[in-house]
């Protein structure tokens, strides 16, 4: 299995080599040649079977010769070994038609960790074998940081340093960053937004010299693996409910557009899926995106769902390649027109985006609302993230089966779960010093030489 990248002008690299690099060097991001499929008897079979087996038939045609049979089944069992459900990914049922997927129950309570758990263990396993050591930057909006930090401390072959905007991610999540002890994490407080944090993240990408002098690896939500690892709940979800023979529809809160495009995966894969809708907050380009065509950089406005708090949507390209018939030089075209704030989509593409993909956005009082009525209607209490899904769902409710993804437990986000209905949500019990411990962070500017020169400096400490 080979990977391309979607502005056609970078090497072909196995799983593993994309999976280590991350964001292409011709800036583009890979995506496998082609997409297996899986046939309805294989979807069938998937009834029934532990989240680790169904994971391993879903994403075993993609890893190629990356990993043995043997090895991967390994490296499964013990990427979801710290989940607290035995489930994985539970299904509960909110109405008539529609359901909740609780992607929570990871070791940093957000959907993140079924891919960074994931890529820990492969790039432990990896990174072994070659006698290699990484530098993993990465930058967050709140629950990449936590989930990469989580996954990767401790370990031998890797340092580990996370960009988050300093003041806008919420105290728990800051806590989840700031507290663990182990010598190669870094938690690094940019004075910026997300979108700052991404753009500097890139520019280290895009300086070869310091690429290849400290190794750079990139764990943020365009690599490949992560995506993958994504594909998986789709498949186990929709076959809960009775897929291959019936089709279900996906509502997903998006803000990189890394979970939804896993749903896309899983559709060209085979699974049989209607609608998947795309969830924005007020940070909503995609939205405006699939209405008008045109895909425009607004400022970013900090809401309660911080985790969508995002203007450019990294993985939208991987979309668009597929929607302009896979013309990485198109898409390379429409990525040089953004650096000055916009571009047009084509029709074509348009037409091809929303034969997959619908679209909405729920507002502050929205997502409030919705929090209050869900929980009065079932007792279940949604974060403000999920909470923008289950709200955009509700209007495209039909006799299809809507699965809703919570992206997050509500007590990460105890504020705006309390302004909705009147209580805060508890941490799970293992959780519940992490306030009190002690934080360790280094406060730095929007500067990319500032950065690069920390970076380097940490790593000849270690
Ligand atoms: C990251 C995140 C999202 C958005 O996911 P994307 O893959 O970036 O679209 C939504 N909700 C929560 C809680 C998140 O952490």
């Amino acid at each position: 299995m080979k990977y391309i990248s979607t502005r056609g002008n970078a090497p072909d690299l196995s799983f593993a080599e994309a999976m280590l690099t991350g964001l292409a060097r011709d800036g583009g991001l890979y995506v496998p040649a082609e997409i297996p499929r899986m046939s309805a008897a294989e979807i069938a079979a998937l009834a029934g079977l532990s989240y680790e087996e169904a994971a391993f038939r879903v994403m075993r045609p993609f890893i190629g010769d990356s990993f043995t049979d043997d090895e991967f089944r390994g490296i499964l069992s013990r990427t979801y070994a710290g989940f607290r459900h035995a489930a994985r990914a539970p299904l509960v049922q909110l109405g008539p038609n529609h359901f909740l997927l609780e992607l929570f129950h990871g070791p940093t309570l957000a959907f993140k960790d079924f891919a960074m758990q994931l890529i820990g263990q492969m790039f432990e396993h990896e990174l072994e074998k070659r006698g290699e050591r990484v530098t993993i930057v990465g930058a967050t909006s709140g629950d990449t940081g936590s989930a990469a930090i989580e996954a990767f401390r401790g370990l031998d072959n890797v340092d580990v340093f996370i960009l988050f905007p300093e003041g806008r991610v919420s105290d728990i999540q800051r806590k989840q960053m700031t507290t663990p002890e182990d010598a190669n994490v870094h938690a690094l407080a940019l004075e910026g937004d997300f979108d700052d944090c991404q753009a500097r993240l890139k520019d280290m990408f895009n300086d070869f010299a310091f690429r290849d002098g400290v190794r750079l690896a990139g764990v943020n939500s365009i690599n490949w693996a992560r995506v993958l690892a994504q594909v998986v709940y789709y498949f186990t979800s929709a076959v809960s409910l009775g897929a291959p023979h019936r089709e279900v529809s996906f509502a997903v809160p998006t803000g990189n557009f890394g979970d939804i495009f896993a749903g896309y995966i899983a559709k060209r894969m085979g699974l049989p899926i209607n609608r998947l809708v795309i969830a924005t907050n007020r940070n909503d380009i995609l939205h405006r995106a699939m209405e008008t065509g045109a895909y425009t950089k607004e400022g970013v406005t900090p809401t309660i769902s911080p985790s969508m708090d995002i203007q450019v949507s990294s993985n939208f390209e991987r979309a668009l390649f597929d929607a302009y018939g896979r013309d990485g030089n198109a898409v390379a075209q429409l990525m040089e027109e953004l650096k000055s704030g916009a571009f047009t989509i084509s029709q074509g593409a348009m037409q091809a985006l929303r034969e997959d993909f619908t679209s909405g956005r729920a507002s502050e009082e929205e997502t409030l609302a919705t929090i209050r009525a869900t929980h009065d209607s079932t007792g279940e209490v949604l974060c403000p993230h999920s909470a923008v899904g289950v709200k955009v769902a509700g209007d495209y409710l039909d006799e299809t089966p809507m699965i809703t993804l919570a992206t997050a437990h509500p007590a990460k986000f105890p504020d705006a779960v309390e302004t909705a209905i009147g209580a805060r949500p508890d941490l799970p019990a293992h959780m519940r010093d992490m306030m009190a411990r002690p934080e360790r962070v280094s406060r730095v500017p929007n500067d990319l030489a500032a950065l690069q020169t920390l970076i380097k400096d940490r790593i000849a400490q270690n």
